[in-house]
């Protein structure tokens, strides 16, 4: 046993400290706990300080009531339902608060599932649109080889994976200066007989603003009563399905809207759970097809199951119960107008610095991108003031928008629970610092570095 020679244990100096550095190969023996310990935290410490990290929409900071759970919970298998069946009574009973937040018509006939995470949940309702539309297809004898699903050029990258992944042709409408967010214009071109649905985000990755649900809805109503074609509706609310209840409790995006078919949302996001959970929920169990779902068996019976994954943590399942219980209507509320407080008080004074103007304000979910005012200065650019920034320990991604605006570069500030007014005006004065650095070149910044990827 490497480096524990009569007592004595050196810590930093070990014998597989030193062959640390090769780090290719499982190594040959094995070492003291402690040791290996230190190893990985030493690792750990070159990462970046999650709490200062505003790229990410997932949550870093839970109660130590949580962090409880946590540690008692980390062995459970969420598909285990016939060893663990409360977990997955409690997994049953979040996505049913979920289908009644969401205002499912009737939510004893919902049906949803936790996943690992929206992608998933994403890829869940995606496949129920392709199967759904195949059925009536097939029935109506039509061939069923070019499914297309319509979607704002802005969603996020699980979309297009979908896509890929399943054989479905993405068709895209662009977002653009006057058309921000997808808006229902330009979806009449776009609709055929083989549109299997169309995506509406509640809280775009690229700058947090809501995609006017209702709206999207009013066209595709017009569709169908010209053109007999009834396109369903699928509401990517990772973010803002945790949000919009709470801070916009009037307007309709959810299943208030009948074309909803199905809402995700990330238990993990504005849910408030440490990574990874997610949800999806479909407004009545005839949306979802039945040849889609496995039984497993549960306490003698079946249990049903759509899901990619086989096994998967349980525990993220418990989080999210114990903070639904925690926190309730009334303290999500509470949380979610404070995040969303904090994000206007630096979309305000990021407006105010005179150099960036502001994408959107922080309004919708508590995220907001600006951009450098148009002729402000031609030495510098956003990826030079998220390197200035970083260097001071925040991470705040510059990235180009998609498509049609990708020669705008905006910079983005996610709000999370855990961002306090205080900090949050810390990292004002070092946005105002920094901005001034900036300004006082007397030349252009070198422009020659890789430049990070968009953080989704
Ligand atoms: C984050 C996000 C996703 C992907 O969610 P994960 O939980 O990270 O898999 C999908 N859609 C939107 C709009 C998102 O913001």
């Amino acid at each position: 046993m490497a480096g524990d020679a009569g007592g004595y244990s050196p810590l930093f100096h070990t014998a597989l400290e030193e062959h640390a550095a090769a780090r290719r190969r499982l190594p040959e023996h094995e070492s003291l706990p402690r040791v290996a310990e230190q190893l990985v935290r030493d690792e750990m410490m070159l990462d970046g300080n999650a709490r200062l990290n505003l790229a990410t929409f997932v949550g870093t900071w839970m109660d130590d009531e949580a962090k409880a759970i946590y540690a008692d919970a980390f062995d459970k298998n969420m598909i285990d339902k016939d060893e663990y069946p409360q977990t997955a009574a409690i997994e049953e009973s979040c996505w049913r608060m979920l289908a009644d937040l969401w205002h499912a018509p009737d939510p004893a006939t919902s049906i949803g599932t936790s996943t690992i995470g929206s992608s998933e949940a994403c890829m869940l309702a995606g496949l129920a649109l392709k199967r759904r539309w195949q059925h009536a297809r097939r029935a109506a004898g039509k061939p069923v080889d070019r499914p297309n699903l319509i979607m704002s050029s802005a969603v996020q990258v699980c979309w297009e994976k979908f896509c890929n992944y399943w054989d479905v042709e993405p068709r895209f409408v662009p977002i653009s200066e006057e058309h921000p967010v997808l808006d229902g214009s330009g979806l009449d071109a776009l609709v055929d007989e083989n549109t299997i649905g169309v995506v509406a985000i509640m809280g775009v990755t690229y700058t947090g603003m809501y995609e006017p649900v209702a709206k999207i809805a009013a066209v595709l109503d017009a569709i169908q009563k010209e053109r007999g074609l009834d396109i369903p509706i699928h509401v990517d609310g990772a973010s803002g399905a945790m949000v919009a209840p709470f801070l916009q409790p009037d307007l309709e995006w959810d299943f208030r809207l009948e074309r909803v078919h199905s809402i995700n949302t990330s238990g993990h996001k504005y849910g408030l759970v440490y990574p990874g959970l997610g949800w999806v929920v479909w407004r009545s169990e005839d949306l979802l097809p039945d040849d889609l779902i496995f039984r497993v068996s549960y306490l003698g019976g079946q249990m049903p199951t759509f899901a990619l994954n086989f096994s998967r943590p349980g525990a993220q399942v418990l989080l999210q119960y114990y903070v639904f219980l925690r926190l309730g209507r009334t303290g999500f509320r509470a949380v979610q107008s404070d995040s969303r407080a904090v994000a206007m008080h630096l979309a305000h004074g990021i407006a105010e610095i005179g150099a960036f103007t502001l994408w959107n304000d922080g309004s919708d979910i508590p995220v907001f991108a600006w951009r450098l005012t148009a002729g402000h200065t031609e030495n510098w650019t956003l990826y030079d003031l998220q390197d200035r920034l970083r260097m001071r320990g925040w991470l705040v991604p510059a990235y180009p928008m998609p498509d049609d605006l990708g020669d705008h570069v905006v910079q983005r500030i996610v709000v999370r629970n855990g961002l306090s007014m205080d900090l949050a005006d810390r990292l004002l004065a070092d946005i105002r610092t920094e901005t001034a650095f900036l300004d006082a070149l007397t030349a252009p910044m070198p422009t020659d570095r890789p430049r990070p990827g968009f953080h989704h």
